[in-house]
């Protein structure tokens, strides 16, 4: 096996950084014990828990390509870091919710636990300073962040993964009530072909999940309303999915 380069540190957001490999299509992403919720509001720091997203996001995003979803995940590197591949990130956050929780329910009124069906994906504005406000296709398009062509796609893959996503936890007990994703556009180097991939992670932070025989909270949640031991969530779905 080839060694790889942990190079120029490229970005640090407020779960990983990213480093330059030698390779111009591959980065190297460090997951960090950093936990942070309402737009970094809440903050604190969590030993070991880079390491459980790190194979959390290996794991789900692994069988997520089994069943021919493709994603930037490449490999586990060790605990912490795993290899992936460097796209342009689109700016926009992908939701797709099979149950009214959280921000949906402040926003629309509506009460916690109702039944979505068939779900509901939305499209915000990745921006934290804006509280990633949700916006329509037009919007995300007169801003020029996506073309209606690239937004049509990114919502039919990411309804494509929640059903995937739904079969893998609903497999180990755990029922997904919502999550959220990131897409890129990958262009191999010394190519001009570019296609739309599933970025970023796939973990605690970023999916709601409770355990489907118990109601127990497995997610961010724990942290974001002090509802219990969130290592010990977190600790709790890596062993679910059999890390
Ligand atoms: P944030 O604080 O913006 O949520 P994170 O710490 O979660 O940041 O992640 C770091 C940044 O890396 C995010 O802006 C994310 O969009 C970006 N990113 C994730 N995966 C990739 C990738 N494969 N290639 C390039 N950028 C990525
Ligand atoms: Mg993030």
């Amino acid at each position: 096996m080839t060694e790889i380069k942990k190079g120029k540190m490229l970005y640090e957001g407020k779960a990983k950084r990213l480093f330059a490999t030698d390779n111009p299509d591959e980065l190297v992403m460090e997951f960090k014990d950093s936990l942070t919720a309402f737009d970094a509001v809440k903050k604190d720091t969590l030993s070991g828990k880079g390491t459980i997203n790190n194979k959390v996001s290996a794991l789900l995003m692994g069988a997520l390509a089994e069943a021919g979803i493709e994603s930037t995940f490449i490999k586990l590197l060790d605990d912490t870091h795993s290899l992936c591949r460097n796209v342009e990130i689109i700016q926009v956050e992908v939701i797709v919710r099979y149950e009214a929780q959280g921000s949906f329910c402040r926003r629309y009124g509506v009460e916690a636990g109702l039944p979505i069906d068939p779900p509901l994906c939305e499209i915000g504005y990745k921006n934290d300073d804006l509280h990633d406000p949700f916006f329509t296709d037009d919007i995300a398009s007169f801003m020029g962040l996506a073309t209606r062509d690239e937004l049509a796609k990114i919502r039919y893959m990411a309804l494509t993964t929640g059903e995937k996503l739904r079969e893998i936890y609903g497999a180990q007990g755990v029922k997904l009530i919502d999550f959220k994703l990131e897409f890129g556009r990958f262009t191999p180097h010394g190519t001009n072909e570019t296609r739309i991939i599933l970025a970023d992670e796939v973990t605690s932070d970023t999916c709601r999940l409770v355990d489907a025989k118990t109601g127990e909270k497995l997610d961010k949640d724990l942290f974001r309303f002090d509802l219990g031991d969130v290592g010990e969530g977190y600790q709790k779905l890596l062993k679910k999915l059999g890390g």
